[in-house]
């Protein structure tokens, strides 16, 4: 795996963050707890281990990524393809499990999220590495946190109503008041570290022991909300001791090939696969063509368009679709001045597209560029009820 993955902001700033945490707890040693006595040497020697461990689960975490199914990926039996989603962009089908990553422009096996700090997706492939990395860092955090507070604590007098820095002549360099300040940033920057590791970590763990990604949580919620004659079974939930060994294993980084899951008893492997395809549908019957109007750019905040579009503008990374008038689109998902959904190609675009592996069709719109294709006719029998 290329180092390119490091040079983005993400690694950049965790790497500094765990190397300025090692250097200030190095920092109390030499103000305050040199290792002299046999808890000192223990203290200094677990500074060292926490930070082999963060760094190691961490680069293997960047390194081995999620695993991406092949371009133009097709199962072994063709009777399959019926249960399973298309991806235009990798221009093949999904496995179970697999979901197209708009950041890596790839589909990524068991896919969980796109992670900013290692600057990839977590999936088959690195879900131990980066559920150590965060075990790491709360272990890390917590012992860093506990001997800043302590070295600070002891360093700091009050009296008569004030606050003086205290110097201990045996230790190995002298506090003074850059170094105090050093140390306040260090134990904000590790508490603030540890409480959202921590925060991370717990819906991580419950994802391992149900086996359940965050996507396939979010699937698994509409299966249960929409209206079905059945209960929706979780094919992949083994019990969580199984679930756990799926994730850890003690001689490798993860367990088969990412495609194949074994799935509970009396389960079909394309369970899920199936309930996605219909969801999509339902999707689609509540879908509303619209035309474009009037010309719209792509930018994130069209001021020519008016403040209200410019303000209600969604907060996320969903791409923005530039249009040209006569345009069609179908629309999905709806803010006030906003519409989610696909721009529908021409087959002129399309047979252009099929040269193009990222281009991107779905994204955001202003509702202001839009015109409801049915508003003229007498056919408007769709849902109405988001406008
Ligand atoms: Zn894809
Ligand atoms: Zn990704």
């Amino acid at each position: 795996m290329s180092y390119r993955r490091l040079l983005h902001w993400g690694p950049i700033i965790t790497l500094f963050i765990i190397l300025s945490l090692f250097i200030i707890s190095i920092l109390t040693v030499l103000l305050w707890w040199y290792p002299r006595d046999f808890a000192g040497k223990i203290n200094f020697v677990l500074l060292f281990f926490w930070l082999f461990n963060v760094l190691r689960n961490f680069l293997n975490a960047v390194w081995l990524g999620p695993g991406y199914l092949p371009f133009q990926w097709r199962p072994n039996v063709d009777s399959d393809i019926q249960f399973l989603q298309f991806c235009d962009v990798c221009r093949g089908y999904k496995a179970p499990r697999v979901h197209h990553c708009k950041t890596c422009s790839r589909c990524s096996m068991k896919m969980d999220h796109h992670c900013p700090w290692i600057n990839n997706c977590v999936g088959h492939y690195n879900h131990k590495a980066f559920t150590l990395f965060l075990i790491f860092v709360i272990l890390s955090c917590l012992h860093v946190t506990t001997i800043i507070g302590f070295c600070i604590y002891s360093n700091l007098l009050w009296r008569h109503g004030r606050i003086f820095i205290t110097y201990d002549k045996n230790a190995f360099i002298q506090m003074n008041h850059a170094v105090m300040l050093i140390l306040f940033f260090g134990f904000g920057m590790s508490l603030s570290v540890f409480l959202s590791v921590a925060f991370l970590f717990y819906f991580q763990l419950l994802s391992i022991i149900r086996n359940q990604t965050g996507i396939e949580t979010w699937i698994v919620e509409k299966a249960e909300n929409r209206n079905r004659e059945d209960k929706f079974i979780y094919p992949y939930d083994l019990g969580w001791l199984k679930n756990i060994k799926q994730v850890f294993t003690w001689s490798s980084y993860y367990i088969g090939d990412g495609i194949d899951w074994p799935v509970r008893q009396g389960s079909n492997k394309h369970a899920l696969t199936i309930e996605q395809l219909l969801q999509k549908e339902i999707k689609k019957a509540n879908a509303v063509d619209y035309v474009a109007c009037s010309v719209y750019s792509g930018y994130r905040f069209p001021i020519t368009l008016g403040l209200k579009t410019c303000f209600d503008s969604p907060w996320i990374a969903d791409s923005r679709i530039p249009l040209n008038i006569g345009d069609e689109f179908l629309a999905t998902r709806w803010r006030k001045h906003w519409v989610f959904g696909e721009k529908l190609q021409n087959s002129a675009e399309s047979n252009l597209s099929s040269n193009k592996y990222a281009l991107e069709v779905k994204g955001w719109v202003p509702r202001c560029c839009l015109k409801d294709i049915y508003d003229n006719k007498n056919t408007s029998s769709r849902d109405r009820k988001y406008k």
